[in-house]
């Protein structure tokens, strides 16, 4: 028993309390005592019941019921003892814990005892009683302190808990904070993205203007306001010229840039209330509400045609100029419907394009038929070319210096039984704009040169004639126009050197063409390349020197002018040099009078067209002509 005492002790909880234990091993230690003194005294045969030898054993069972009432105070978990009434349970630990004091009580009733009547103890008896009363309150205040000490050290790991955990919940409450501050500038963020998106429903990204949408909403509320209340409102719809040019010759970048600016400068001529918006592309539009008199908005449209004379400074420090023709809406009265004012606007803006650009145009009703005529135009263009109605005429180019005819002009002319005969002017940019001008470009190039075929073998003598034929930007621009035109050239059996393209200036501005060898290409072929027009696009002298030109036709413009004393004659000389010095020649176009052709002679310009030399002329008449020339060649030849 001892032994298992012992490794009670050994195995002990530490953290638990160990009073009843320590109870429980002194019970039986005394029963050992008692015990063995009881074997001895029996060997001897001088034990007597109820003798000192039988207190171990009293001791023992009193210890252990000790221990016992211990142990069941300290497990308070126990299901029966939580059930209990926690008061009964607090009154019984009272009175357990002055247990050892009770025993000093009865200790005290027997020495009274025994002072009144003798005991059946001797003295030795009563003291040896004594010392161990005295034993047991002793170890219970040992074991009191230690329990004392365990539950100090427990409550000291307690608190160390409660610290712990409280830590924890700091951080974890740290942590919702965060999080919580996290959502919320989610929340923020997702209110901001809704709020770009809203914006960006209704406004152009670039310009961050106002877009289509949100211009016609407003617009539609101002046709209400001016039904209910009579508040009348002004469209104008701007659309910049030549920005093609801009974005080819400058790059997109800048001409993204050019439109912010653009818009900028817009909101610089309006009023607080009027609206301004980008209906895409280089097209802009303004409402003007309440916008007064005709005249304060005819005052507005040239404050900006005013604004855009001023360069405008994009990226790059570049200096740009741009024009914007303008169609205006002012009769707010007659609409009911917003598509109905931009299709208004748009016409009357088309008209100050055709006018001349850099202008606006008021819209009238009469507008309104010639975009109809535009409409029919095209429509009868689209079957053209399958129904015959196109011819060409031919113009003859004359050497200034030797007055020999050196090549002819083809020049379209169209016969529609429905319209009548047309000129070039009115249905050349109608073809441009469609994009018919492409088939029709071919078919003038495939007649043209197999005209001049024709001409050749008719007239051998005359077969270093050449034949100028204009063709248009957009065919120009076709990645197949340098094959379809070798392919052309040599089906038909021409010398490539026998036809010359013209050109307008503007193209030799186009980057795509200028990157892509295009011009080299072109060269190598040995198709001659003629700028005509020149001098009313916008090409630099500088692009000439790397591209292969071989002739620059000077603008009828500045032949009209000449002899009246003015700079056009000064001009016409500087370009006639710069080109010889760049190895190239010159035609003038549109001669009309024998001064004129002097003139030109005089300046070393190389070759002259006009009506004064030879009007465009049909193949019959060209045939006869060209008889002529070869009866003449023939003549001095023989
Ligand atoms: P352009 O290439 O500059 O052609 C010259 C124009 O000036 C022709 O007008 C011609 O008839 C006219 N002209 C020639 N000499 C004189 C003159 O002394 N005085 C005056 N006042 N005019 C003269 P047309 O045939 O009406 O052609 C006008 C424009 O149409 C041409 O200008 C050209 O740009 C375009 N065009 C004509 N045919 C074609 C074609 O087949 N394809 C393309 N893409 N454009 C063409
Ligand atoms: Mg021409
Ligand atoms: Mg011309």
């Amino acid at each position: 028993m001892l032994g298992a005492i012992l490794l009670l002790f050994y195995n002990r909880v530490r953290d638990e309390n160990q009073a009843p234990i320590i109870l429980v091993a002194f019970g039986i230690l005394a029963m050992v005592i008692s015990d063995s003194a009881f074997s001895i005294e029996t060997m001897l045969k001088t034990y007597v019941s109820g003798g000192w030898t039988d207190f171990g054993y009293v001791l023992q069972n009193l210890l252990v019921a000790v221990a016992g009432v211990w142990q069941i105070m300290t497990v308070r978990k126990v299901s029966e003892i939580k059930k209990m009434n926690s008061t009964l349970l607090d009154m019984m630990a009272g009175l357990f814990s002055y247990l050892p004091l009770l025993w000093l009580a009865g200790l005290s009733a027997m020495l009274f005892d025994r002072h009144t009547r003798p005991l059946p103890m001797t003295f030795e008896q009563i003291y040896g009683f004594t010392i161990t009363v005295w034993i047991v309150v002793v170890l219970r205040q040992i074991v009191t302190n230690v329990d004392i000490k365990h539950m100090l050290h427990s409550i000291d790991e307690y608190i160390k808990t409660v610290h712990r955990q409280s830590e924890d919940l700091e951080k974890i409450n740290a942590g919702l904070e965060e999080e919580m501050a996290l959502r919320e500038e989610a929340d923020r963020e997702k209110e901001k993205i809704a709020e770009q998106l809203r914006f960006d429903a209704l406004h152009d990204c670039l310009t961050q203007l106002p877009n289509r949408t949100l211009f016609l909403d407003r617009l539609d509320q101002a046709i209400a306001r001016t039904d209910r209340i009579g508040i009348s409102y002004a469209v104008l719809i701007l659309d910049l010229d030549e920005f093609k040019h801009i974005n080819d010759t400058k790059g997109h970048v800048a001409g993204d840039d050019l439109l912010v600016h653009v818009a900028e400068r817009l909101k610089k001529c309006l009023r607080m209330n009027d609206t301004v918006a980008r209906l895409g592309g280089d097209e802009f539009i303004i409402l003007m509400e309440n916008p007064g008199d005709k005249d304060t908005i005819i005052a507005t449209c040239n404050r900006i045609l005013d604004e855009f004379k001023l360069p405008f400074a994009i990226s790059g420090d570049v200096d740009v100029f741009i024009s914007v023709s303008i169609g205006v809406v002012v009769d707010a009265q007659n609409y009911e419907k917003s598509s109905d004012v931009l299709r208004d606007a748009d016409i009357a803006m088309y008209y100050a394009k055709e006018k001349g650009k850099s202008r606006y145009e008021v819209f009238r009703p009469e507008l309104r038929d010639s975009t109809i005529k535009r409409v029919i135009i095209e429509n009868e263009l689209r079957t053209a070319i399958a129904q015959k109605e196109f011819s060409l005429q031919y113009q003859p180019v004359f050497s200034l210096t030797t007055d020999s005819l050196i090549g002819f002009e083809a020049l379209i002319r169209w016969n529609n039984p429905r319209l009548g005969r047309q000129m070039p002017a009115e249905f050349i940019p109608v073809a441009e704009e469609s994009g018919l001008i492409v088939e029709i470009g071919e078919w003038v190039l495939q007649e043209a040169c197999r005209q001049l075929k024709e001409w050749h073998e008719k007239f051998p003598l005359l077969n270093h004639l050449v034949m100028n034929v204009n063709i248009s930007g957009k065919q120009f621009s076709r990645p197949d126009f340098l094959k379809n035109l070798q392919t052309t050239i040599e089906t038909i059996g021409l010398k490539t050197r026998s036809v010359k393209l013209e050109i307008t200036e503007s193209l030799l501005l186009d980057n795509k063409l200028r990157d892509s060898n295009f011009f080299n290409t072109l060269r190598q072929m040995g198709t001659l390349l003629q700028i005509d027009d020149f001098g009313t696009g916008y090409s630099s002298l500088s692009y000439l020197q790397h591209i292969p030109v071989d002739v620059i036709k000077i603008d009828r413009s500045f032949i009209k002018d000449l002899g009246d004393g003015n700079k056009s004659s000064d001009l016409i000389r500087a370009i006639v040099r710069m080109a010889h010095s760049l190895n190239m020649e010159t035609t003038a176009e549109g001669i009309e009078t024998w001064e004129q052709k002097a003139i030109l002679t005089g300046m070393d310009c190389d070759y002259g067209q006009g009506f004064l030399l030879s009007k465009p002329m049909d193949v019959k008449m060209i045939e006869e002509y060209l008889e002529g020339e070869q009866n003449d060649m023939e003549e001095i030849s023989s």
